[in-house]
């Protein structure tokens, strides 16, 4: 029996950037949203007060979401708490660049463990939670450097690719069961991760992007919650780029 009417919403690392963005987004379409970080709680806090006082409810959950353990953790809590999970968004992830010869063990370990196992993870969680209903919706946060090659990212660009690979298998395999699963895959958006930037490569970059500015986390929160919505029922498995033409 589900314990509350209104849908159930989790989205990973959503105390700052992209995911903060994400909740708030699915918070103003009525989602009861569950705001998941690592470490900042205060973050998370202010996220649910803001979904808050936007006239829907929320509740925070700190988990490290490339640990399998605290994962399984999370998701009984929350289906203990509130009896059901519609909507998955696979957001934390982390991106170290480093040119391949200088590539450490340490920065391949960290990515592939949040921005592979930790969407494989949260992803296997949710759909077995969401298939018993026959209902549910999954989304992947990629990234336009799965499509193009930007010197310096080759392992995280290959993270990303392997969350557009497993966006496709995934939608395939849970298709039968009325899960979708999308990803969306967003350019240079001004969050913390974009301001570590050194100002001269953000010109540089700045320069490439056809709309010549850089996205904002509220523009990628919009779309995801319309991939979320009724309204992308026939939408499955695909990778929609919002770059502001970075990829043309
Ligand atoms: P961000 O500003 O650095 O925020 C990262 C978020 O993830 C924070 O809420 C952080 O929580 C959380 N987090 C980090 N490690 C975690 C873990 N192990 N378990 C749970 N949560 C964790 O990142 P962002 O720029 O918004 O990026 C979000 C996603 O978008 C990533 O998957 C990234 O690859 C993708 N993306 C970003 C851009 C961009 O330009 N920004 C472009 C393309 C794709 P705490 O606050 O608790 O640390």
């Amino acid at each position: 029996m589900d314990n509350i009417e209104k849908k159930i919403a989790l989205v990973t690392g959503a105390s700052r950037g992209i995911g903060r963005a994400c909740a708030i987004a699915l918070g103003k379409k009525g989602y009861f949203v569950i705001v998941n970080y690592n470490s900042n709680e205060e973050a998370a806090v202010e996220v649910k007060s803001i979904i808050e006082s936007n006239g829907s409810e929320a509740d925070i959950y700190k988990a490290n979401v490339s640990v399998l353990d605290e994962v399984k953790l999370m998701f009984r809590e929350i289906t203990k708490k509130y009896g059901k999970i519609d909507v998955l968004v696979n957001n934390a992830g982390i991106v170290k660049d480093e040119y391949v010869l200088m590539m450490t063990p340490d920065t391949i370990d960290k990515c592939l463990d949040l921005n592979i196992k930790g969407y494989m993870y949260c992803s296997q969680q949710a759909a077995l939670k969401m298939f018993s209903k026959k209902k549910g919706c999954i989304i992947n946060v990629s990234s336009v450097s799965s499509k193009l090659a930007v010197a310096g990212q080759s392992v995280y660009s290959a993270t990303k690719g392997a969350v557009n690979s497993m966006t496709a298998t995934m939608a395939k395999e849970l298709a039968p069961y009325g899960i979708r699963v999308n990803a969306v895959a967003p350019g240079f958006i001004a969050t913390d991760m974009v301001d570590k930037l050194p100002e001269e490569k953000k010109s540089e970059y700045l320069d490439t992007i056809p709309l010549k500015r850089f996205g904002t986390p509220e523009e990628v929160g919009e779309v995801v919650a319309m991939l979320a919505s009724d309204e992308a029922a026939y939408i499955t498995g695909q990778v929609l780029v919002i770059d502001g033409g970075l990829s043309l």
